[in-house]
């Protein structure tokens, strides 16, 4: 999406070789139409996968699953990171290095919100190791439910997580793909 790669080159930060500061984009502020666009993007990319559910992980990649979900004309699931430890039996719980936070989360889905008829998409905001991804997949697994694939806004290539995703015969599509970070520059794939 040509437009995002302006948007990211005009907004994001980059905090070192690893890491881009997307707060005015994704993980803070939010541009409404650049959103809608991007759901629409996955919506035509998913189209002909028959999505019953979209499914995404709170809160950065809340925005463009609700547009995502808006475009399919589906309901958006987000899984819920937890703050307790008793175990709920009504929920698929997993638990989730942080990349950003360096600490461990547990994100829940509720029984009631996921089923094994149910066909879903996972969006999320950035991909770098894929332990978000892979805790979501995982709850998805249990659920019964159809996995269709994973919608990414901005898949840090340089990082392993999409390809080992893709190595699992899983459908990833990103928006963009970042190829390096170095010397202070963004260098997307082309
Ligand atoms: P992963 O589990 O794939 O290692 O990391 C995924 C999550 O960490 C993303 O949902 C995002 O919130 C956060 N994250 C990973 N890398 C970056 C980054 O370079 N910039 C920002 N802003 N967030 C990131």
């Amino acid at each position: 999406m040509d437009q995002l790669k302006d948007r990211i080159l005009q907004e994001a930060s980059i905090m070192n070789n690893e890491v881009l500061k997307l707060d005015g984009l994704l993980n803070h502020q939010v541009d409404p139409e650049l959103t809608v666009d991007m759901g629409k993007e996955f919506a035509r990319l998913f189209a002909e996968s028959g999505i019953t559910k979209v499914i995404t992980v709170e809160s950065s990649g809340i925005p463009v699953a609700f547009t995502t979900a808006l475009s399919l004309g589906v309901p958006l699931v987000f899984a819920r990171r937890k703050k307790t430890l008793i175990a709920d039996p009504d929920a698929y719980t997993e638990r989730v290095p942080s990349f950003t936070k360096g600490i461990v989360t547990d994100i829940m889905v509720s029984r009631q919100f996921l089923q094994a008829d149910d066909t879903v998409l996972f969006i999320d905001d950035i991909i770098a190791n894929g332990d978000a991804a892979r805790g979501l997949i995982k709850i998805i697994e249990r659920s019964g439910a159809k996995l269709a694939g994973v919608g990414i806004v901005v898949e840090k290539a340089f990082q392993a997580g999409a390809r080992t995703i893709r190595e699992q015969g899983i459908r990833v599509e990103s928006l963009v793909r970042i190829a390096s970070l170095e010397d202070g520059v963004i260098r997307f794939e082309s």
